[in-house]
């Protein structure tokens, strides 16, 4: 047994959910509003994803989308246009209904039957019907294709049960529509975007993901195809971290898109869209965090590192905050990870080893503390957030002569930056059983009382339409769901867990959020 103190009271080992929700708060990053659903994001939950969202932007200019807003309120027929979309979204639609209040005469206020809408509005729970209605306006020909957008923006989709970042009722996203002149173009599309949240999710918040194909019963309603990124969480679930859809020309009948192609006659065009939200700040916490708090990828991490001075209310404090100061400055004239360093020197008054715990729960990837003694000695002490802890059960302070930290932090960031990936990707690897060949097998395995079991991955032959069904509903009475199809899937002989006929491709598996 450790004799570690950690800095929280719940263990993931011990309850998961519970610490998940102990680290949210201990690294203060949001809380609850009041609102059913409805988070409120603090500085340092929304600095990550301010730091998400420009990487992401980033990646979305250089693939030469063009940023654009629309509307938050969708007439109610823009969805009734197209049956399959409004039959999904209809059980979570918030809709209003008047524009104007009048005295209820019991002192409060209720909504005037005189100022009833004529046609009721939809907070948008995603963009499609109005950015088609958009694009049918901007297209006439093929010269005008392909057409390439993205919005940011929040969206609202009346959620049963809500957690913070992972599934509230508003969420903070980006959602990119695009329309193309064939299929062929817009599945690329589809899936340059799902190859573009791959990189983003790997290189930047360190996490692991699958990308492959929705099997036909976890479509976008309306898609024709829907790719996902997957994954895994420290609790063996998996985790939908975004998602691109082609919608062959289910939006451009609905919405009227056609342009003359470069024969002369009229097509509609094939659109394509795809999005991510702020549940990827959930999977930061449940891939990175630990018994500590959180753990921030330093790609993302609004401070990469905090110097911490000893300050003691004496006149000696103005040298250590030279000392400092000269320190922060050094380490903010250096790059890591293609961006300047984003250093902050903490002033604020308190001990500074209550305001370390509180960086520690925070997860700020370095923490430089320094006192008289290392003044003297022209050192700092430094300690890695991947690393708090030495064989001692002490956190694990190093010493580095203070010229050095400057010239070091570079590698220093990118190694930790490298190192919190790999980590999380070994894990996610150990977790996943590929030797599972029926499905009593499946069953037994996810039956054991294992904790947390991890993911499996199983040969399956595809099946469709009400055969899906069946298998679905055979997975679902072990609270179980299909993840995705790999890319790289093909088998070419074995047999399908489900169905006993001749095996396709392999699928994965899991308990899901
Ligand atoms: P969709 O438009 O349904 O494909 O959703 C796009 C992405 O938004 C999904 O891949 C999820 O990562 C995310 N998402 C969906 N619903 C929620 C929700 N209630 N809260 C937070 N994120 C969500």
């Amino acid at each position: 047994m450790s004799n570690i103190r950690h800095a929280l009271n719940t263990k993931r080992s011990d309850d998961f959910a519970a610490w998940y929700q102990e680290v949210i708060s201990a690294a203060d990053m949001a809380e609850e509003s009041g609102v059913r659903g409805c988070m409120v994001i603090k500085p340092w939950g929304f600095g990550i994803w301010e730091r998400i969202q420009r990487l992401m932007d980033n990646r979305i200019k250089a693939a030469g989308v063009d940023n654009c807003y629309f509307p938050i309120f969708i007439p109610l027929s823009n969805f009734e246009r197209e049956a399959e979309h409004v039959e999904g979204f209809a059980k979570e639609m918030a809709v209003v209904t008047h524009h104007r209040l009048i005295a209820d005469g019991y002192g409060g206020l209720k909504p005037d039957p005189e100022a009833k809408l004529e046609e009721p509005l939809v907070v948008r729970p995603t963009s499609e019907t109005i950015i088609g209605d958009a694009m049918a306006r901007w297209v006439q020909s093929w010269r005008d294709l392909p057409l390439l957008t993205n919005q940011w923006a929040n969206v609202v989709r009346w959620e049963m049960r809500t957690r913070m970042f992972l599934r509230t009722s508003e969420f903070l996203w980006q959602e990119g529509h695009t329309a193309h002149e064939n299929a062929q173009d817009a599945r690329e599309e589809t899936l340059r975007a799902i190859e573009m949240y791959r990189a983003c999710a790997e290189d930047e918040l360190a996490l692991p993901v699958f990308v492959g194909e929705k099997p036909e019963n976890e479509r976008f309603p309306g898609a024709v195809e829907t790719w996902s990124i997957e994954a895994m969480m420290q609790d063996g679930k998996a985790l939908q971290a975004g998602t691109s859809h082609y919608l062959g020309t289910t939006f451009s009948e609905a919405a009227g898109i056609r342009f003359q192609d470069r024969e002369g006659t009229q097509q509609l065009a094939h659109t394509a869209s795809w999005g991510v939200s702020t549940r990827l700040v959930g999977g930061v916490i449940m891939t990175h965090g630990d018994d500590d708090g959180l753990r921030v990828p330093p790609a993302i991490a609004p401070w990469q590192v905090v110097i911490l001075p000893m300050l003691r209310d004496k006149p000696e404090d103005e040298a250590l905050l030279d000392y400092c100061e000269t320190l922060r400055a050094g380490i903010a004239a250096q790059s890591a990870l293609g961006e300047p360093v984003r250093v902050l020197l903490d002033k604020k008054p308190g001990k500074a080893a209550a305001k370390r715990w509180d960086w520690v729960r925070k997860g700020a990837p370095v923490i430089i503390e320094v006192g008289g003694r290392d003044m003297e000695n022209s050192v700092v002490s430094m300690l890695r957030r991947d690393a708090l802890w030495g064989e001692n059960g002490k956190p694990a302070f190093g010493n580095p002569p203070v010229g050095e930290v400057p010239g070091n932090i570079s590698a220093l960031l990118e190694e930790i930056q490298s190192g919190m990936f790999e980590t999380a990707r070994e894990r996610r690897d150990a977790n996943i059983r590929r030797d599972v060949s029926s499905f009593n097998e499946l069953a037994a395995f996810y039956a054991s009382g294992e904790k947390y079991p991890g993911w499996a991955e199983v040969l399956w032959s595809r099946p469709t339409g009400e055969a899906l069904d069946a298998v679905v509903e055979k997975l679902k009475a072990h609270k179980l769901t299909f993840r995705n199809v790999p890319r790289d899937a093909a088998v070419a002989d074995g047999t399908c867990i489900f169905t006993g006929e001749p095996a396709v491709e392999r699928i994965y598996v899991a308990k899901a959020y």
